[in-house]
């Protein structure tokens, strides 16, 4: 899905000042949000656009770089396995309400829940269609073991931030409004760790390649994403770990072009074969099966093998394999066989049209486009 112009997700110009962007903010998050909107997704999902966008225009650093590069300027997945991290709405609520009236935010900061991670699994399409379990090798943040993720040492234990009593922010006062602040003592985490765990260096989360079983189930296709619940990076201080997607992309094959659940393929036959009729070996995915080539086939039509396509990853269907014949033109043919080929030909001299339906019609078609022309 591409993502629509920030300014216009706001309704404001261009040369919005930030007065302007935030009045526009307050008036869209008020309108969309969750509460006002129980289970309309569609709301949900404007909020969060609301939101992104707001967060990026009134970030100097952050609307320059959107000014200049547009959403590949400020791609929260560029350099990142991260993406698409669920908005926190109660988290939305205090930002926006907290600022625009002043008020500031009761609390403790919660930590933040680990970060979603995706991984590219290339398939074949044998493996696809089959499904198989696969070995993932996974670059990840994990809870540190040593301090179980709090991010101090054995007997000590993280304290409450003095300067923000947890909170993580601090209010400044810039003139007319009360802004925000990440707390410049604890950088906006709340607490404060004396002394660190020697491994994790008091960030509670170490750097660490695990290695997952996944089982990919039986049809998936280019474009399928299979979700692992937990199965990302692990959140900030003992906060509940991200999700993993797998996504799924199948490779070309040499003989196959998937379609939905069906296959389809070309096999070439001789032009003999395909006058007389007979049998050709056609592949599918479980091995050779014969198909019956009637007498008269024209090059270019179409057989259907029910059943030999690819079962549905979503119900239980299953579709066919298409088979396209193209009937060849012999090469390399020795004196013996150009004489036999001659001599045929003379057989036909006179009423070849008969022995050519594709002619027939086409030589009609001619004449008649000549006729038009005349007249
Ligand atoms: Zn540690
Ligand atoms: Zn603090």
């Amino acid at each position: 899905m591409s993502k629509r112009d920030y300014y216009e997700v706001l309704g404001v110009g261009r040369d919005a000042s930030e007065r302007d962007i935030k009045k526009a903010y307050k008036r869209l998050a008020m309108k969309y949000h969750p509460d006002r909107n129980p289970g309309d997704k569609e709301a949900e999902t404007a909020f969060k656009e609301v939101k992104e966008a707001y967060e990026i225009l009134t970030d100097s650093d952050k609307k320059a770089a959107y000014d200049q590069f547009g959403h590949a300027g400020v791609d929260p997945n560029r350099g990142g396995g991260g993406f698409g991290g669920g908005a926190d709405f109660g988290d939305i609520f205090g930002d926006v309400f907290g600022d625009i009236f002043g008020g500031g935010r009761r609390g403790q900061r919660q930590a933040a829940r680990g970060s979603d991670l995706r991984y590219n699994l290339e398939l074949s399409l044998e493996e696809a269609v089959r499904g198989l379990t696969k070995e993932l090798r996974i670059p990840t943040l994990a809870t540190c073991d040593v301090c179980d993720g709090s991010g101090a040492k054995a007997g000590s234990s993280a304290t409450t931030c003095g300067t923000c009593h947890g909170a993580g922010q601090v209010q400044m006062r810039q003139g007319f409004f009360a802004v925000q602040q990440p707390c410049p003592t604890c950088h906006g985490r709340g607490k404060i760790i004396k002394d660190p765990c020697g491994k994790c260096h008091g960030e509670g989360r170490v750097e660490k390649t695990k290695t997952l079983s996944v089982k990919i189930p039986a049809g998936v296709d280019t474009g399928d994403r299979i979700r692992l619940a937990g199965e990302g990076e692990a959140g900030e201080f003992g906060a509940p770990p991200g999700d993993l997607y797998v996504q799924v992309s199948v490779r070309e094959h040499p003989i196959f072009v998937r379609d939905g659940n069906n296959l389809y393929c070309e096999v070439p036959i001789s032009f003999s074969k395909a006058a007389l009729g007979g049998e050709v070996q056609v592949p599918t995915l479980d091995g050779k099966v014969s198909l019956k080539i009637p007498t008269e086939t024209q090059t270019g039509r179409m057989f259907r093998l029910r059943g030999k396509g690819v079962k549905s990853v979503r119900s239980h269907a299953v579709g066919d394999l298409l088979c396209k014949v193209v009937v060849e033109t012999p090469v390399n043919l020795n004196e013996r066989q150009k004489e036999l080929l001659r001599e045929f030909e003379e057989t036909l001299t006179g009423e070849s049209r008969k022995h050519s339906p594709k002619a027939e019609g086409f030589f009609d078609g001619v004449k008649k486009f000549f006729q038009d022309l005349n007249n």
